[in-house]
């Protein structure tokens, strides 16, 4: 097993709610040249050759695994050798399932590996103005809409705002 000091959720950036599995993610991952070594591929999920998550959580809540645990991702950067990637599908707002999931993944990881922060990709971009925090200005991207920070402090409950209702 690699290192692990970071664990970085994402979005995949489509719209809320819409179904996005593991193989839609592994072909946008081809077209921008993401390629996993075939050793890699052969322990787990040999049918994807690009995607550069770790786990990817289904907006019925479902989790999919990607890369191998041990297998360095793609997915942030800069930061990818030391790190977990994890993408949630949507772009700002995720179903309960999807909230309760990514908790309990969230909750079994820091088990596994209690040394590695949580953050969000947004909050790893450049810090410009040197004042230790990395604020709305200076965001590379809005990923994963919402604040990681804020969810741990509330005990990983849903996020005020982001809470997609699915129709009765
Ligand atoms: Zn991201």
């Amino acid at each position: 097993m690699r290192e692990i000091n970071l664990i970085v959720v994402h979005c995949s950036a489509t719209p809320n709610g819409r179904w996005v599995s593991t193989l839609d993610i592994d072909q946008w991952h081809a077209a921008r040249g993401f390629k996993r070594q075939g050793v890699w591929r052969a322990r787990q999920n040999a049918q994807l050759g690009s995607i550069g998550y770790h786990f990817v959580v289904y907006t019925n809540g479902a989790i999919a695994t990607g890369r191998h645990l041990a297998e360095v991702g793609a997915h942030v950067y800069g930061n990818n050798r030391n790190s977990i990637g994890i993408c949630v599908a949507g772009t700002d707002q995720f179903t309960r399932a999807q909230w309760s999931s990514l908790a309990a993944l969230v909750d079994r990881l820091r088990k596994e590996f209690p040394d590695a922060r949580v953050t969000g990709h947004r909050d790893l971009s450049p810090d410009k103005d040197n004042d230790g925090l990395v604020e709305p200005w200076e965001w590379l991207k809005t990923c994963p809409g919402f604040s990681v920070a804020a969810w741990l402090r509330t005990d990983m409950l849903p996020r005020p705002g982001h809470i997609l209702e699915e129709p009765a």
